[in-house]
């Protein structure tokens, strides 16, 4: 099974990187069942998709 982070959208390696495994309510049932989505996200910091990093900050002049 593939791991997608749901802060970077980088693929989470099971094996060898910190992460949390998330349970978000999908869908919740007048009758009361809910229906659950697992989600996983990164424990080391990860930086959020769509974050703009100024060049001045990514190690290099753009
Ligand atoms: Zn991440």
């Amino acid at each position: 099974m593939i791991l997608i982070c749901e802060r970077c959208y980088g693929a989470v390696d099971p094996e060898t990187e910190p992460y949390v495994r998330l349970a978000h309510i999908e869908h919740a049932a007048a009758d009361g069942t809910v229906s659950w989505r697992d989600a996983v996200a990164h424990t080391g910091g990860c930086v959020p998709a769509g974050t703009v990093v100024p060049a001045s900050e990514r190690g290099h002049l753009a």
